[in-house]
């Protein structure tokens, strides 16, 4: 890559000849503009809400979703990561049929969407500034039984153990005296490592947190998230986590889920950078993304209402006197990094 002065100096013999000169000499000159931030949201709730609620009705027709096609294009929003979410109460003999209709049914209704499957997906949405979907799973109770060689065909590298509650895998955050994973929980997780997945540890509970980073030497994030030092609930992470994390080369996705950001359970745009800026503070921005979990919480974030505040959340970091670099790796190229390692 050019260094700035050497890009600066370039442009300056390139401005003086003209189009023409330019294209003949280098069809593939770029006129130098500052680097365009790519931004991706980690972790979106979309399926649940168009279940629930809209069932039938493909994404691309659903204006009012807080995450929309048009809202993503309008400020250059490149990916979402869909949950495939797997609610506790098909845990055992229901969830693996749940989780193959929830696949079935993102594939048929996320309309408007590029699915990305591979590292080169996710680069040319990049590229073509093109709005797609990469697919999680919040809770993997199903993949016991499920055919995984499916996911691997969809792209899905990324599993989150459990959901609140408890599954044959292990304890979520809600759990009461939450205990490690199951013994079924622990060689789930080594075959998937195997496999290559990565695991997303936005609901699990701290004892099976410390068994996962035990049994799993390879890349962790925690999806959908705030710290315990900002809002001291089981659902958010602690320093150690948080430590842990990055040192499985993982991302961590800020939420603008209230309830994750303030004890109160009102929270604006401000709430959200604090929590980036406590980790950005204490080790860096190398770690740090948004993933806003749209369409999975009840409530409003004031300020932060829908994808296209993305770039509000710059601004206030330009504001902090947050370098450009850092804005760019926390608004998506930490996970761009992260998903471009793991979608190879
Ligand atoms: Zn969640």
């Amino acid at each position: 890559m050019c260094s700035p002065i050497l890009l600066g100096n370039s442009i300056q013999s390139w401005t003086t000849r003209g189009l023409f000169d330019q294209m003949t000499v280098n069809p593939n000159f770029e006129p130098a503009r500052t680097e365009a931030v790519v931004r991706i949201d980690g972790h979106v709730d979309v399926l649940y809400e168009m279940l629930e609620a809209h069932s039938d009705v493909s994404f691309d027709n659903l204006p009012d979703l807080a995450v929309t096609v048009d809202k993503m294009k309008s400020v250059d929003v490149v990916a979402a990561v869909f949950a495939l979410y797997c609610p506790d109460e098909y845990d055992g003999s229901g969830s693996k049929d749940f989780l193959a209709h929830l696949l079935a049914y993102a594939e048929r209704l996320l309309k408007g969407l590029f699915h990305i499957k591979s590292a080169q997906d996710l680069s040319d949405c990049i590229r073509l500034k093109r709005p797609g979907m990469i697919l999680l799973i919040e809770n993997s109770d199903g993949l016991i039984e499920f055919d995984r060689t499916m996911l691997a065909q969809a792209g899905v590298r990324v599993a989150g153990l459990t959901h609140m509650g408890r599954n044959r895998l292990g304890d979520g955050n809600a759990v009461p005296f939450p205990e490690g994973l199951t013994e079924q929980g622990k060689d789930l997780v080594k075959e998937l490592a195997r496999e290559g997945f990565a695991f997303d540890a936005a609901h699990l509970a701290e004892p099976g947190f410390r068994d996962l980073v035990r049994l799993h030497e390879g890349p962790l994030i925690s999806s959908h998230t705030g710290v315990r030092a900002l809002a001291d609930i089981p659902r958010n992470l602690t320093r150690n986590q948080v430590a842990a994390i990055i040192e499985h080369k993982g991302v961590i996705g800020i939420a603008a889920d209230p309830k994750m950001l303030t004890l109160s359970g009102k929270a604006s745009i401000d709430d959200i950078f604090h929590h980036i800026d406590w980790i950005a503070q204490s080790f860096g921005a190398d770690a740090i993304g948004i993933g806003t979990d749209f369409c999975g919480f009840e409530g409003i974030n004031a300020g932060f209402e829908d994808i296209t505040k993305m770039t509000d959340l710059e601004r206030i970091m330009r504001e902090h006197g947050y370098p450009e670099k850092s804005i760019r790796a926390i608004m998506g190229e930490n996970w761009r990094i992260f998903y471009e390692s793991l979608l190879q």
